[in-house]
């Protein structure tokens, strides 16, 4: 990092003349009561150092005692409080700056010889205050910070009039008043506005524009310091600086090399020491670092038609600036990125990123080398696009026109060309411009072109998304869904982004064979939980049923085993039969084994859907949400039941689950 320090930064001849002259007088008079009137300077440090070698700060007239020895600040007083002071103090030294001296024996000299005064300042101002308490009491003084307050004194004033400028003014403006007083009036103007201050933003100004950030070390409510650093911030970064640990929140961009540092004239030099000391010792590893890349860099040279490799350090709206090991950065100007493209620079380059780009022109008037993407890409894109395509691996293109049949993308300066059928999803004229991924189908070597496909890409990605959401679904938990779609065999519920599907006997404890699309409608709101999923078919089956398994405990509560029960017969299998329990709304299954069949004979020999049954309840298992029915023994079990029907009553919750009778 390289620091460089304004030679003007820091105490102005009149500051450190008061500064240097209070401070060696209190080391050789400890023990004496010292105080300057006034604020010598904005500068709390220089205060403190003041104060511990027992100079004060009064601010008030009145209390200067007899035992004094005040001093005067560089701004200077007026005639009226140097004489009080004189008179209550027991020494008086002086040190109101020559500048400042200079002004008040013009205001003195002029007024008393019948001149009005304008003087050109702030009137709130020690300096403005002390130079109007120079001014002859039977003259007219006006106090003016801009054109029409001096319009308003040109007005008032019937003779003749000199002017005056508080030493510290804004330049420019004193420039302007004293350019339309001269061309306005004939009035004794006098510039004496201090030329320290401008030197010092002179210089700081011609700094900033050499370095990457700047810093102005001084106090906060020193005018000329906040000055100075209102006008270097509208140059380059800058920053305020008042102790060094203001230092530590600095956060330097990656690319900065160097730091103009410069004070007002308010700091002192034991303060612009520290702060370059901290910033030395902060940077030190860096500069080391730095200097030892210059003097690599130094030694490279750079050639035009030359293939360079660098790292992006900048990304702006037109250009890239590019780090390529040489003394000056390259930069890519956004027409050398892409042919016929027009490209958004940031979607398309990363800080960080490596690139190569061929060399145009070796300098340019900033002294940065003129590089070129496309021209390399030209060189090297086809070897990428071939490699990755052999390799399967995809590639990021920029969309740069729309054909009838296609879509017409960049890689590297290699055309790749999508069909609009291989898009995956509709194009778009807001495409163009755009990087998209895809991947290669097709190359022709010949005619050094390719052809892609974004929509397998996009499926693949689908897929992973699938994947992913799928394997975060938990089954023990009831998911909010929608219905979609109500299908014969089933209902389609959307639910977290996701399709599923709720087979017929999953729908709920309903009759088998019920209309669905009597009992659901598309948009219905409906709780699901997973029953299954099927990660190759990628379908997910869900169920209402288990999210009402109360309403089942409910339904069964009443049955109770040995129990006659009277039964539709909702679907007849080879191994059985499903009936619809009637008086309690609940699925049963009769197993074959236990239907009275002839020699030969098969349930649908003998039953079919809508049959009436009466069948005896021979088994529940709340487990399974099972009740077993038989068609056997009825007559034996129906008389037993009538004749002990009061001692016979076995509700379920008189059994313990999985119970099984023998049969
Ligand atoms: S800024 Fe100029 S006039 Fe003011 S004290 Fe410093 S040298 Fe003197």
């Amino acid at each position: 990092m390289i620091i460089k320090v304004a030679q003007s930064a820091g105490f102005c001849f009149g500051v450190q003349r008061a500064v240097e002259g209070v401070l060696a007088w209190a080391k050789a008079n400890k023990g004496k009561s010292i105080k300057v009137y006034g604020m010598l300077i904005h500068n709390s440090y220089v205060i403190d150092k003041l104060k511990e070698l027992g100079v004060e700060v009064v601010e008030d007239i009145e209390k200067i005692c007899k035992e004094d020895i005040i001093f005067i600040r560089s701004h200077g007083v007026s005639k009226e409080e140097y004489v009080e002071i004189e008179k209550r103090a027991d020494k008086v030294y002086d040190f109101t700056c020559p500048y400042v001296k200079k002004i008040h024996e013009i205001v003195m000299e002029h007024s008393e010889n019948g001149y009005d005064i304008i003087v050109v300042g702030d009137m709130n101002h020690p300096e403005v205050k002390g130079i109007v308490g120079h001014v002859s009491n039977n003259r007219k003084c006006f106090v003016v910070d801009g054109i029409e307050k001096v319009k308003e004194a040109i007005n008032q004033i019937e003779g003749k009039a000199a002017i005056v400028c508080q030493t510290t003014f804004d330049s420019k403006k004193w420039t302007s008043i004293k350019d339309f007083l001269e061309s306005h009036t004939n009035y004794k103007v006098f510039d004496t506005i201090c030329k320290a201050t401008i030197n010092r933003q002179k210089e700081a100004a011609e700094l900033a524009q050499h370095v990457d950030i700047m810093l102005v070390v001084g106090d906060k409510k020193s005018s000329n310091t906040n000055k100075l650093y209102q006008l270097l911030k509208e140059i380059k970064p800058t920053f305020f600086i008042e102790k060094v640990e203001d230092l530590d929140s600095i956060k330097l961009d990656s690319s900065a090399k160097s730091i103009g540092v410069t004070a007002g004239a308010s700091t002192s030099p034991e303060q612009i020491e520290e702060v370059v000391k901290h910033l030395e010792e902060k940077f030190n590893e860096m500069n080391l670092k730095d200097f030892e890349r210059l003097i690599d860099r130094s030694f490279l040279t750079v050639q035009r038609g030359e293939v360079v490799k660098g790292r992006i350090i900048k990304v702006e709206e037109d250009y890239v600036l590019v780090d390529i090991g040489y003394k000056a950065e390259g930069i890519i100007y956004k027409d050398e990125v892409i042919k016929n493209g027009n490209v958004n620079l940031k979607d398309l380059f990363k800080i960080g990123e490596t690139i190569e780009a061929v060399v145009i022109k070796e300098s340019d008037e900033e002294g940065n080398v003129v590089l070129s993407k496309y021209r390399a890409d030209v060189l090297h894109g086809f070897e990428e696009l071939l490699s990755r395509y052999e390799n399967k691996e995809p590639v990021r293109v920029v969309v740069k026109s729309i054909k009838e049949k296609s879509v017409v993308c960049d890689f590297r300066g290699t055309n790749v060309y999508v069909p609009i059928s291989q898009w995956g999803e509709d194009v778009q004229t807001s495409d163009i411009g755009k990087i998209f991924e895809i991947e290669i189908t097709d190359v022709n070597k010949e005619k050094k072109i390719a052809f892609g496909s974004r929509k397998s890409l996009l499926k693949q990605k689908e897929e992973e998304r699938f994947i992913k959401q799928i394997e975060s679904l938990d089954f023990s938990r009831e998911y909010e869904g929608i219905v979609v779609e109500i299908k014969q065999k089933g209902i389609v519920v959307n639910f977290e982004n996701l399709c599923g599907f709720v087979p017929a006997s999953e729908v709920g404890y309903l009759k088998k064979g019920a209309d669905l699309k009597k009992l659901f409608e598309i948009g219905e709101k409906v709780k699901v939980k997973i029953l299954d999923i099927d990660k190759n078919k990628k379908q997910i089956y869900l169920s209402i049923k288990k999210t009402q398994d109360d309403e089942w405990a409910k339904r069964i509560k009443n049955l109770y085993l040995g129990m006659l029960v009277d039964c539709e017969v909702t679907k007849v299998l080879p191994f059985g039969l499903v009936v619809w329990i009637t008086e309690h709304d609940v699925d049963g299954f009769v197993h074959i084994s236990n239907i009275p069949l002839g020699y030969n004979q098969r349930p649908h020999n003998v039953y079919k859907v809508g049959d009436s049954l009466k069948a005896k309840v021979i088994e529940i298992d709340e487990e399974k949400r099972r009740v077993a029915l038989s068609l056997k023994d009825l007559h034996e079990e129906e008389n037993i039941d009538t004749e002990h029907n009061e001692d016979f009553v076995i509700t379920l919750a008189d059994f313990v689950k999985n119970i099984k009778l023998e049969q």
